[in-house]
């Protein structure tokens, strides 16, 4: 992931680098009689790469481990303890909410090179260790006709540890679910150094590691369930003169009986940067386009679906295109996959928001976003996965130009129209430090005291990833109003 700078949070000054080769630390030094100077990372100058994901700079590491085997993080996770400093870990980077870039400066362990994976075809399973990268699963298992569905859009490099951190989604998370869905058993290493291997049974306690951006513990290997993909795929894109008629076809088609592979919602402006983009004969007078993927192992089955979607469509008032061929279908989905880039080219940054709200609330949700955006001058583009009413907000911005503060206000706005209408702060990206703020207004004080008390239970100390998703139990650190 290209580290960006942004001006939303500086983080620590960056300190100049010592040139003499030698750790600077006490911690580093620690690490690198401990494991070797091979798996750490001690010089200012290599460190200061471990400060951010892809949203946020923080503090810098004073040390970064790259481990090996789970052997090496627990030597790494006891060497903190005994120091007394905080653990972060670190996949990708391609975070969107912070999750990765320390808030105070401690240990970084950077699981990168933890990707050891073996594909068990007669069970329908692989073992992936940490730093497996996503989309390696299934280059993996597709020899032996399986894959791993979970497909955020970052596949291409965000790693089976980082995605289970934030139990990441993507367009196949509406019919086959989101990454947690996949995970049969994990091994992870607690505060104290300790390994634990954990199925899905009574209590199941791995999956209240899955979503807890390593918070809880830090995860060393999965057994992934794989599945054969399906065989036939339709496409068609939708659009619509209004919001409003896109997500009643939508809630229509469902109610009906499809159950679409892929549902994506793109706004006019998102469609417009796409178009401007790639050119692909997109419609820029639509409000809001609809790509839809009916999929399965039989065609009649796939078809009637398409069918069913398609007569949704048009009964809200929507024009439907279906796509008569394979390169047809690739070129539509190369439009919703092209949103990042297209959004690139209109300002340098973006915060990238990402909340869920009722999939009947969505025509109300993306009016008011659109007036705040309109209100506040930033260019506001909504795309997301609507069948389940995961919408992502984003906030382009030009951080020479536009202030940290005003980008930030406008994000509260959002989780704040997302919590008014029974919504809630992320779907997939996690809260990190970026919504930690905005959690006292999300969360009763009931339920965020159960959550304060789970984190007591498995990291008294507080040391791992502090200032990550809880808000400070003191009440010192509210949103600004
Ligand atoms: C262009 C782009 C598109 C994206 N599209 C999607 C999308 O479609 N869907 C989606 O869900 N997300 C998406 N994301 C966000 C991001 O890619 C996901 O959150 C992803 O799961 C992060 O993986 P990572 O390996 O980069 O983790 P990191 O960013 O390194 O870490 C994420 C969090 O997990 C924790 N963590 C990392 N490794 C471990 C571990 N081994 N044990 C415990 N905790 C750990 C970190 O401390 C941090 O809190 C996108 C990001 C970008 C930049």
């Amino acid at each position: 992931m290209t580290p960006r700078k942004t001006a939303l949070s500086p983080g620590s000054p960056a300190p100049k680098p010592r040139s003499n080769g030698k750790p600077d630390n006490a911690l580093a030094a620690e690490l690198t009689r401990l494991l070797g100077p091979q798996k750490v990372l001690s010089n200012l100058s290599e460190r200061l790469n471990y400060r951010y994901d892809a949203i946020q700079f923080g503090a810098t590491p004073l040390a970064v481990v790259l481990p090996e085997s789970t052997a090496d993080v627990v030597t790494a996770v006891r060497a903190a303890r005994a120091a007394g400093v905080p653990i972060v870990g670190r996949g990708a980077a391609s975070g969107l909410s912070g999750g990765a870039a320390p808030a105070l400066p401690g240990l970084v362990i950077s699981f990168t090179r933890m990707t050891r994976l073996a594909i068990f075809p007669e069970r329908r399973e692989a073992r992936a260790q940490a730093g497996v990268v996503t989309l390696a699963v299934t280059e993996k298992a597709r020899p032996f006709g399986l894959i791993y569905p979970p497909d955020p859009a970052s596949f291409r490099t965000s790693t089976i540890g980082g995605n289970l951190g934030e139990n990441a989604g993507g367009p196949l998370c509406f019919k086959y679910g989101v990454s947690g869905d996949y995970v049969k058993a994990l091994e992870f290493v607690d505060a104290d150094g300790e390994v634990h291997e954990l199925t899905r049974d009574a209590y199941d306690l791995a999956g209240l590691l899955i979503g807890s951006e390593g918070t809880l513990g830090l995860i060393t290997e999965a057994t992934l369930r794989l599945t054969p993909p399906p065989q036939y795929t339709r496409t068609l894109m939708a659009s619509f003169p209004e919001v409003g008629a896109c997500a009643e076809a939508v809630s229509a088609a469902i109610a009906a009986g499809a159950v679409p592979g892929k549902l994506e919602f793109m706004d006019r402006a998102c469609t417009n940067a796409v178009e401007d983009y790639l050119h692909l004969g997109l419609p820029r007078e639509a409000e809001a386009v609809l790509l839809v993927d009916t999929d399965g192992d039989d065609l009649e089955t796939v078809e009637e679906e398409r069918a069913l979607v398609e007569a949704a469509c048009l009964a809200a008032g929507g024009t439907v295109r279906r796509a008569a061929s394979d390169a047809e279908s690739a070129a539509l989905w190369q439009a919703r996959r092209s949103v990042s880039p297209a959004l690139g080219r209109i300002r340098p940054q973006r915060m990238n928001e990402d909340i869920v709200v009722p999939r009947s609330a969505l025509p109300d949700v993306v009016r008011e976003i659109r007036a705040l955006g309109d209100a506040s001058g930033f260019h506001v583009v909504q795309f997301g996965h609507i069948g389940d009413g995961n919408l992502h907000p984003n906030i382009l911005f030009d951080p020479r130009r536009e202030s940290a503060e005003a980008v930030h206000d406008l994000a509260h706005r959002i989780a704040l129209v997302a919590i008014r209408y029974g919504g809630v702060l992320s779907g997939e990206h996690g809260i990190g430090t970026m919504k930690r703020p905005f959690m006292r207004e999300a969360v009763d004080p009931v339920t965020l005291a159960a959550l304060w008390d789970v984190k007591r239970a498995l990291d008294p100390a507080g040391a791992l990833n502090p200032g990550k998703v809880l808000p400070d139990e003191t009440g010192s650190d509210h949103a600004r109003p």
